[in-house]
């Protein structure tokens, strides 16, 4: 079955909001910061409205372990600050807990920057974050992302990935792999099937457990990371389409997080979400080429 959702909101209604906003794309899982994703912030859970999430999740065919949240991308887990690393730490924990108390089993990070220092250090100090964090008894899943390669963002081969998986060497560490970063990082998906053999040799296959689907507004190996809607980019929308359609990746949940219609310049400008629709074109493996006319239409 085709698991197929976007990243949604959550505000004041909290996961209750979420799955609202899933349904209303005609989802079947979604993706959601516990909090805003540019900073730390974060609001008491109220266990309330995560029961009534979880009733018309279940009304709706949304298994709670297709559910993914996205920790805030402004922790460092490759700090070599030491109050940074601390603060790495103790906030990942944290959201580890708010995922279990929800009942979330995968939750993204990014395995963060090398900022002064090497790119080796930055891989030591990315197995030392996970290692404390894995101390604690949680039972969410932490999926490194595949990243663009944008300034010195690190887990852009898999090789990368490799080297801190193996080190860290727990059975609650994955990896969710980002169909723009992979092709912003230097990787031709049209060749995937190429990088999945070679992400089996190295990994293990077993450890994707989500999948990003976001066309790329720039050229392979750029290092931009700037999401694109599907099928509007350089990836295309038949290369998309093998990606989220690879049996080898199937009952894994596939997440868009492409820009809305009528985005300004710093991606910032969000007016209509396009989800739906491109939801929709990926249902029926139909390339809509009126998708920002018809959001409009719909959404006006
Ligand atoms: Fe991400
Ligand atoms: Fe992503
Ligand atoms: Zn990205």
């Amino acid at each position: 079955m085709l698991i197929i959702g976007s990243h949604v909101g959550f505000k004041a209604d909290q996961l209750l909001g979420s799955v609202k906003e899933a349904i209303s794309y005609g989802a079947n899982t979604f993706m959601f910061y516990t909090g805003a994703p540019q900073n730390t912030r974060r609001s008491e859970l109220n266990d309330r409205l995560t029961i009534q999430a979880l009733e018309l999740m279940k009304d709706n065919n949304i298994d709670i372990n297709n559910v993914i949240c996205h920790a805030p991308y402004i922790v460092n887990p490759a700090s070599n600050d030491s109050d940074k690393h601390e603060f790495a730490i103790n906030f990942i924990k944290n959201e580890l807990d708010r995922c279990d108390r929800l009942g979330v089993k995968n939750m993204v990070l990014h395995p963060g920057s090398a900022v002064n220092e090497s790119r080796e250090e930055a891989i030591s100090n990315i197995i030392d974050t996970l290692n404390k964090v894995f101390e604690s008894d949680n039972t969410c899943n932490i999926l490194l992302e595949t990243m663009a390669g944008k300034g010195n963002e690190m887990g852009i081969t898999t090789e990368e990935l490799k080297q801190v998986i193996d080190s860290v060497n727990h059975e609650r560490l994955g990896v969710c792999i980002d169909t723009c970063h992979l092709n912003d990082a230097g990787y031709d998906l049209n060749e995937f099937d190429e990088y999945l053999s070679n992400f089996d040799k190295l990994i293990g296959i077993d450890k994707i457990k989500c999948v990003h689907v976001n066309d790329s507004k720039n050229v392979i190996a750029s290092h931009k990371d700037r999401h694109e809607n599907i099928g509007y980019g350089t990836i295309g929308f038949d290369t998309l389409l093998k990606v989220v359609y690879n049996t080898k990746l199937e009952n894994i949940p596939k997440i868009l997080e492409t820009p809305y219609t009528g985005e300004d310049v710093n991606d910032e400008t969000r007016i209509y979400p396009p989800y739906k629709f491109e939801i929709d074109m990926i249902r029926s493996k139909t390339f809509n080429n009126n998708l920002h006319s018809d959001i409009k239409k719909y959404y006006e």
